[in-house]
């Protein structure tokens, strides 16, 4: 099969043929990609970030938002059959550890990360297991839907946990309106009450902001947090979701939280440096967010099917995923990319 492989961190994949996944456990499927999300942690793979977590070996296939057609199952898949078109849950949990029995397949004891610590979906095929499965409803194409199974999960899961704090006449920052920021906006619309700012560097993204649901919109210059602070009344969000993670996202959301505001973490690459007193001072309360589970994907794909969360994507051939990451490098992506091979 054709695949882009990770040869060298810092370098750019090989489009290159290589051998399709065989199945090796009973309850492993083989998924033909329909579409396969470019993402932000696509690129801190490829700068070697998640080397020392996850022991990815080189070379590596990546892509970990996964949607396509079930092509070949294990002798113990008794659910899915060849041809059924599915979301692929981005990890393989074992199902039988506390965390798993919890429901929290991302804290799993014997995690596989298909595109991170495995070989992933910038490829026609890509192994799984049963359990990361999804059915994906009558009409529904994975190309249209792939970016749900890492990004939209992600903005779900902060905003699932963030909606409770928003309650009417609470104000919730969200910062960065690109792949995750886009989802989480109209999750929070539709799980929140609160009245949502959103901060970004791009005017498109800001304005698009205002339609999916944000009540302002802030560009993010030097004038941003004293715009926040006086669309709070001087006094802060509540709650701000941070799906940047640079240090300047981590160190403006100290100066822009309210007393006893939540800062929710899910974008990263940065360090959050705050002096404790100002934590126990504030009561701060900072929480980090990571991916989603099997029912956070289960949920986001009801709300799709209801109309009430939409997905922006551009679609790209797998031969341009070297292209399409140096876009999203440069924040020249709006909504997700999607590869199709
Ligand atoms: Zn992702
Ligand atoms: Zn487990």
């Amino acid at each position: 099969m054709k695949a882009g492989r990770l040869y060298q961190y810092n370098q750019p994949l090989k489009i290159e043929e290589v051998a399709d996944p065989v199945i090796t456990h009973p309850n492993d499927v083989i998924v033909k990609i329909g579409g396969a999300g470019v993402c932000h942690t696509d690129l801190h793979l490829i700068q070697g970030m998640w080397h020392h977590i996850l022991g990815t070996e080189l070379p590596h296939i990546i892509g970990h938002e996964n949607a396509g057609w079930v092509h070949q199952v294990g002798s113990g898949v008794t659910n899915f059959k060849v041809g059924d078109p599915v979301i692929v849950h981005p990890v393989m949990s074992c199902g039988y550890c506390l965390s798993c029995r919890r429901g929290e397949d991302m804290h799993c004891e014997d995690l596989k990360f298909p595109g991170l610590s495995v070989d992933g979906g910038y490829a026609q095929y890509l192994k799984t297991s049963d359990r990361a499965l999804i059915p994906l409803p009558e009409g529904v194409r994975p190309e249209e839907v792939a970016p749900y199974a890492d990004a939209g999960i992600t903005a779900y899961r902060a905003v699932r946990k963030a909606a409770p704090l928003a309650r009417p006449g609470t104000k919730a920052l969200m910062i960065g309106m690109g792949g995750l920021g886009h989802i989480g906006i109209q999750v929070m619309r539709e799980l929140g009450n609160a009245d949502i700012i959103t901060l970004d560097i791009d005017k498109g993204r800001l304005d698009m902001s205002l339609d999916l649901g944000a009540a302002h919109a802030v560009v993010a210059n030097d004038q941003a947090i004293s715009q926040v602070k006086s669309l709070t009344n001087e006094k802060g969000a509540d709650i701000i979701i941070d799906f940047v993670g640079t240090d300047r996202t981590h160190a403006d959301s100290m100066q822009m939280l309210r007393k006893g505001g939540h800062y929710f973490v899910v974008g990263y690459g940065g360090t959050v440096n705050v002096p404790s007193i100002n934590i126990i001072n504030n009561e701060f309360n900072i929480i980090g967010s990571l991916v989603g589970n099997y029912s956070d994907l289960y949920e986001l794909m009801q709300l799709n099917a209801r109309g009430k969360v939409k997905l922006h994507t551009s679609k790209y051939s797998l031969d341009e995923a070297n292209d399409v990451l140096r876009k999203l490098e440069e924040g020249k992506i709006n909504g997700r990319a999607v590869l199709v091979p």
